[in-house]
């Protein structure tokens, strides 16, 4: 006979963890199940170790999905000040880094033990190196077979993350279920992802991995004011990955690469001033010397004393640097993709409950939907809302 549950919840990431505490809390008996030898294992790789749980801005302004509205209500109903509230009840020291962005001043294992202990006081049991083979619906329910035998629950929860990490357990199992249940799946694609570039421009900059600086990256309808890093294989640091969500295969992304200044203005003036300066000395004020020199030579600009530019030699040279256009050659890919976009389509999801408008009793909650956050917290903060929403109905 199978064991029988009221809640079994695939997947013990995030919201699945989040979900089964708040079913638990209901009395509910549930149940997770995670394929992998230990639980929460992207909370604890997250935030460079300091997992970034929420995001002070937290609106869904910060969401991309094919509706923009669905995340609204989960957002509104456990907010981010909801988790915070849940991150001083245990004592976790955590300090706003920038943007609204909250980190662990310790380590993202103290989150994962935060979701530990509320399964535990809810009395929600987690199972490892448990895999499901095998989805049934039945009458009054699901049959759910795995390794470790069969269980039957009347709720069944989909946690199971989206396609980035594959070395950390990420599957398209989620994806599966849904098919099995007739939902559609939106395209999925790796996002906040490092750019790569080709091998010959990468030899164009081969001093410069390690070398940083703030930019405004735009494509499309996105545009991000952040720092930008050179890399070994091509482009990174926050402003590439938030705009890797918007980029497609071909499309040229813009750098501004002196956001905070009118650098023709700044230029006139810097010659007015000091007009025997070579404007090699004067770029050195806003970056380091290899990225001056970097930047001059990629973009064709010889340096000369600043009295020698006219003011429509000062006017291209902004031109130039201020919209530099660039095509990367592709992303990582999902090996190192923060996140995945696309996933379960939800239109065929109730916004408020997560429950699956044309199949009762099956629930999705976190990534494998299609809501993916900006970089700054705000995916977690989607898990910690929508299994939340799952958590007190299912
Ligand atoms: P996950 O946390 O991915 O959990 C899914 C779980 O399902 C996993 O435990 C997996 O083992 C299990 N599973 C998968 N397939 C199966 C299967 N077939 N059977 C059983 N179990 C299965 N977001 C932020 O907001 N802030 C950050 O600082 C941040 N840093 C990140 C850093 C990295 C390197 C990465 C990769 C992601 C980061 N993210 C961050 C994104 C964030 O980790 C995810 O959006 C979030 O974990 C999604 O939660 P989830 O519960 O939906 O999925």
């Amino acid at each position: 006979l199978p064991e029988r549950v009221d809640v079994v919840i695939i997947g013990a990431g995030a919201a699945g963890l989040m979900c089964a505490a708040t079913a638990g809390q209901r009395g509910r008996s549930a149940l997770v199940l995670d394929h992998a030898n230990k639980v929460g294992k992207k909370i604890l790789m997250s935030g460079g170790g300091r997992c970034n749980f929420t995001n002070l801005y937290t609106s869904a302004e910060n969401f991309y999905s094919g509706n923009p509205h669905f995340c609204k209500s989960a957002l509104a109903r456990y907010s981010q000040w909801d988790f915070i509230a849940l991150v001083e009840k245990y004592g976790i020291a955590y300090h706003e880094k920038a943007l609204g962005q909250l980190f662990c001043d310790n380590k993202s294992k103290d989150i994962v033990d935060l979701l530990l202990a509320e399964c535990r006081a809810a009395k929600a049991q987690i199972r490892t190196r448990c895999a499901v083979s095998t989805i049934q619906f039945e009458q009054n329910g699901y049959l759910v077979e795995t390794n470790l035998g069969l269980v039957h629950c009347e709720s069944l929860v989909v946690a199971t993350g989206g396609l980035s990490i594959p070395t950390m357990g990420a599957t398209g199992f989620g994806y599966d279920i849904a098919r099995q249940f007739g939902l559609d799946i939106v395209p999925t694609r790796a996002a906040l992802v490092p750019f790569t570039q080709h091998k010959r421009q990468l030899q164009r900059q081969d001093s410069l991995p390690g070398s940083s600086l703030a930019v405004t990256a735009s494509c499309g309808e996105g545009s991000f004011h952040e720092q930008m890093l050179f890399t070994h294989r091509g482009l990174s640091g926050p402003a590439v990955l938030q705009i890797s969500s918007h980029w497609r295969e071909g499309q040229a992304v813009t750098f501004d690469l002196a956001p905070d200044r009118d650098l023709v203005d700044w230029l006139r003036h810097c010659r007015q001033g000091s007009p025997e300066s070579h404007l090699h000395s004067v770029l050195a004020e806003l970056w380091s010397k290899k990225l001056v020199q970097f930047f001059l030579q990629r973009l064709d600009i010889a340096s000369r004393p600043l009295k020698q530019f006219s003011d429509a030699e000062l006017q291209a040279l902004g031109a130039k640097l201020q919209t530099w256009k660039l095509v990367p050659d592709g992303t990582e890919g999902y090996r190192t993709a923060e996140v995945t976009l696309g996933g379960v389509d939800t239109d065929q999801v109730s916004s408020r409950t997560m429950e699956c408008k044309t199949q009762s009793g099956l629930y999705f909650v976190g990534e494998v939907l299609d809501v993916t956050g900006w970089l700054g917290g705000f995916n977690f903060q989607w898990a910690w809302a929508s299994g939340h929403a799952a958590g007190e109905v299912a």
